[in-house]
């Protein structure tokens, strides 16, 4: 198969600007760099766009989409991003952390047969690690096969180090925003410089790493939305998602506007031109970003990864990152969307696919900063 460079591919997608000729599916060869023309492809420039990152994601991964579950464990979070719901400083949330043996029921006995893999995810609350998650996944790993991620923030390096010797292989942390000064404004996690290091760490230490990004936060231009793209580019990681900003209604960004569909989708397309290797979620956020639609185009940009939603029902609307109303994935919603796009489940697990990733010397820049707490 010919496979192009990068730069006939941008020619392709320069030269069908404007015009809707069919084009045969192009293979590409890992050095894309997205521009803003790009991020703001309209029309048959977008189309072009969007149907590139799928043929790359069709001579990858075939019609083959990952399945897997969540359960969020607990909203606790010590963090204080202005733009979730979570944040430390909303006081009025009711707290929770998930008990462990009605989790460890529910995922043993009631599990829908389609999720070859689970994540576990938190706010940032090293007490729920241990209390919760480190046993739950003991359990998991000792009585079924499925893959174990694990979203949970920025920990010290020993709590990595149990979660990882417990049965988990796959550590999502976001980047969130690459553009420093934004990150600041934004209060997110820690300091960028501490997230980019426990990225690094993690993939340093044997974890398959997935990061990700915030697309249309306030105060995001066109060099910064870029920058999101390049950062991820530039990581260790195994996979990369990109969530369009909500506006939470009990944070300080409340009355900001949501993010462009258009620029998240085409942040996803351009992400999938650049790895077509990677692990790109469809983000449940994309139906509340073009509801009815954007779930089912972010299938058709470039995503190879859904996510049924398992926590329970008692807890999750606490769960708050944006609004209250949640558009819950369940396994119909997912499996139908999937049908209706003409892809399948994977009866691989995300983790067998990736396979164990040996550890590496740990080198002076992979030490994350250390955090007091844990
Ligand atoms: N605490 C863990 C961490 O820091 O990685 C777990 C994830 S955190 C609970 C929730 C994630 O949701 C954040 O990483 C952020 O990217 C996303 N998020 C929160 N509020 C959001 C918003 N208003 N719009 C889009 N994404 C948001």
């Amino acid at each position: 198969m010919v496979r192009p460079t990068a730069r006939a591919l941008r020619a392709e997608i320069d030269l069908r600007c404007g015009r809707s000729l069919p084009f045969t599916l192009l293979v590409i060869d890992g050095s894309f760099v997205p521009t803003a023309g790009q991020l703001n492809a309209r029309g048959a420039a977008q189309q072009t766009l969007h149907q590139l990152a799928a043929d790359s994601t069709a001579g990858r991964f075939g019609r083959k989409v990952f399945v897997r579950g969540v359960v969020e464990v607990s909203n606790f979070c010590r963090e204080n991003c202005s733009y979730c719901g979570m944040r430390r400083d909303h006081r009025a949330l009711t707290r929770f952390r998930a008990k462990e043996e009605s989790l460890t029921r529910m995922l043993l006995d009631e599990r829908p047969a389609s999720i070859t893999d689970l994540n576990i995810q938190a706010g940032e609350d090293p007490v729920v690690v241990r209390d919760v998650v480190l046993p739950l996944i003991r359990t998991l790993r000792r009585e079924t096969n499925l893959g174990i991620s694990v979203c949970l923030g920025t920990l010290a390096p020993a709590l990595y180090r149990e979660l990882h010797e417990a049965g988990a292989s796959f550590y999502i942390i976001k980047f969130e925003i690459a553009d420093a000064n934004l990150y600041r404004q934004m209060a997110a996690p820690g300091t960028l410089e501490e997230r980019l290091g426990a990225i690094e760490h993690l993939a340093a230490t044997g974890w398959n790493v997935s990061s990700g990004f915030i697309a249309g936060l306030p105060g995001q231009d066109d060099t910064s939305a870029l920058a999101n793209l390049e950062l991820a580019r530039r990581l260790p990681l195994a996979g990369c998602s990109v969530s369009p900003f909500i506006p939470g209604d009990e944070t300080p960004l409340n009355g900001a506007p949501t993010a462009d569909i258009e620029l998240t989708l085409n942040c996803m397309a351009s992400l999938r031109l650049m790895k077509p290797d990677w692990i790109i979620p469809a983000v449940s956020a994309l139906n509340l970003a073009e509801p009815g639609a954007g779930y089912h185009r972010g299938l058709r940009a470039g995503a190879n990864l859904v996510t049924i939603n398992l926590t329970p029902a008692g807890i999750r609307d606490d769960y708050l990152l944006y609004k209250r109303e949640r558009f819950i994935m369940t396994e119909e919603r997912i499996l139908g969307a999937l049908a209706a796009e003409g892809l399948a489940p994977s009866r691989q697990s995300l983790a067998d696919f990736l396979g164990p990733k040996p550890a590496v010397a740990a080198q002076g820049n992979t030490r994350p900063l250390e955090r007091s707490t844990v």
